[in-house]
């Protein structure tokens, strides 16, 4: 609800207000005249403020400091006229959020130092946001309250940049009691991100610099399969695939696709990226997954059902035949890195211990759980791991900070901000090429929908998280971008 909108007829006003700081979510109430209201409105221009401002004056009164959280007023409702809608916004609000037991404590300690009332019951709810839920599309808001009447659902994160998809929304993981569901995990299984700093050191300023960046650009074409090509001639992968659900043509179909698309890339958001760090380093990045034999396990499981007991035979199956999926789409993004690091005239084998290969789309059972990761990276204490933004803003290298509340991830990326369709439609191709100046890359229509335009405020997603479940270790700025 946009509190601009909200009605100032009458004269003192009773406002009902939710108020979010960290993981709680409540509602109080509080009265303002609606002279004080008046003067207020000049300087600060909306409702929130107004009683977020009021909020921390209260609280550095009462305690001497601000506290180390965020507060977000999420909806005041102007309660002139009583009216029915005011108060079911208030009902619902809260909707969605996390509590925990000894949150209570805090809650009810805030309100009565700031001598305001609560209204209704505080709720301990399963979903942890990690951006105020105003802000969230619609569509992804629907999806999250469909996962949230689940009953097998024990906790859920939603990333910063959530964003709808097919089922579960990209951005969501979800943790569910001894069930696994294929659509949680997506269509790509295995997609995910793999990143090695090469410790070479390249100027921008270099004489040659255009001359080996088209290169490179030229040879990674050659060498990868991009797009919808596949390998010209079968290759042999290190282990055959056998459909643990006994289904031949699935078996089948999957090893087919397994020795033609071993080293490829494929299309859409999946990228090679060449970007330099502040010290001039050269990192490879590389966006891809299990290809189409991913795909096709996950679309078999999922026309199968949507949510299988972790023991049953489906369950079972689908387990397996994703583990199988997980690890193809590791070693084809190790194959790919290999082949780029060729390229520089390097090999794999002396980057292994520094090397990063993660999957953002998986299901993993854990001692409390069967968790789900759906577009977001595991984030456990000190564990690596890579965000990319789009194709001009390059990607951060991370490390895990090991928050509960976020369940150990992190966003997978940016997240997008339009549809493919709309970018298409709405991008201009000149601002597309101008703000891509300085980057080799594959600026055209086909790629359009790629855009930075197409996506979230990089830093905004970034920000939304740091220090808080990850930490920024290094930032590489593209040079290079390839696209299928
Ligand atoms: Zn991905």
């Amino acid at each position: 609800m946009n509190n601009n909108t909200v009605s100032t007829k009458g004269t003192d006003g009773l406002f009902y207000v939710g108020l979010q700081i960290k993981n709680l979510a409540f509602g109080l109430k509080k009265v303002y005249s609606k002279q004080a209201i008046g003067k207020k409105i000049d300087k600060i221009k909306t409702w929130q403020n107004i009683f977020a401002q009021d909020f921390v004056e209260h609280y550095k009164k009462k305690f001497g400091s601000y506290p180390d959280f965020d507060v977000i007023v999420s909806d005041i409702i102007a309660d002139y006229n009583n009216d029915e809608e005011s108060r079911q916004i208030c009902v619902n609000f809260g909707y969605g959020f996390r509590l925990y037991d000894s949150s209570e404590e805090l809650f009810k300690d805030i309100a009565k130092t700031l001598n305001l009332n609560m209204r209704g019951a505080i709720r301990k709810m399963k979903t942890f946001y990690s951006i105020p839920r105003e802000t969230i599309e619609s569509e992804a808001l629907l999806q999250i309250a469909n996962i949230e009447e689940l009953e097998s659902l024990k906790e859920f994160a939603i990333m910063p940049d959530v964003h709808a998809g097919y089922d579960m929304p990209i951005g969501g993981v979800a943790l569910l009691d001894n069930q696994i569901s294929p659509s949680f995990v997506g269509y790509d299984i295995g997609c995910g991100v793999s990143h090695v700093n090469t410790r070479m050191i390249f100027d921008k300023s270099a004489k040659n610099f255009d001359e080996l960046t088209e290169f490179v650009f030229t040879e990674a074409y050659k060498r990868i399969p991009v797009g919808f090509n596949s390998l010209s001639k079968p290759v042999v992968y290190k282990s055959d695939f056998t459909s643990a659900s006994g289904d031949e043509e699935l078996t089948e179909r999957v090893r087919e696709k397994i020795a033609t698309q071993y080293g490829t890339l494929g299309g859409g958001n999946h990228f090679i990226e060449i970007g330099l760090n502040d010290k001039k380093e050269i990192g490879i990045t590389i966006h891809s997954g299990s290809r189409n034999a991913g795909h096709t396990v996950a679309d078999y499981y999922m026309k199968k059902g949507r949510i299988f007991n972790l023991d049953s035979e489906l369950g079972q199956a689908y387990m397996s035949d994703m583990n199988y999926c997980l690890e193809f789409a590791l070693e084809n993004r190790k194959k790919m890195i290999d082949i780029m690091l060729s390229i520089f005239g390097l090999n794999i084998t002396s980057f292994m211990p520094d090397f990063i290969n993660k999957n953002h789309n998986h299901a993993i059972v854990t001692d409390t759980g069967v968790l789900h990761r759906k577009g977001a990276i595991s984030a456990g204490k000190n564990e690596m791991g890579i965000i990319p933004g789009n194709m001009r803003d390059g990607v951060y290298i991370v490390k895990g900070l090991g928050n509960a509340d976020f369940l150990n991830s992190a966003s997978h990326g940016a997240g997008r901000a339009m549809s493919r369709g709309k970018a298409k439609k709405n991008i201009n191709i000149e601002d597309f090429k101008q703000t891509m100046a300085g980057i080799k890359a594959k600026v055209d229509s086909e790629t359009l929908d790629e855009s930075p335009f197409a996506y979230k405020n990089f830093d905004d997603v970034i920000f939304a998280q740091a220090g808080k479940n990850i930490e920024i270790v290094d930032k590489f700025v593209p040079i290079i971008n390839i696209k299928g």
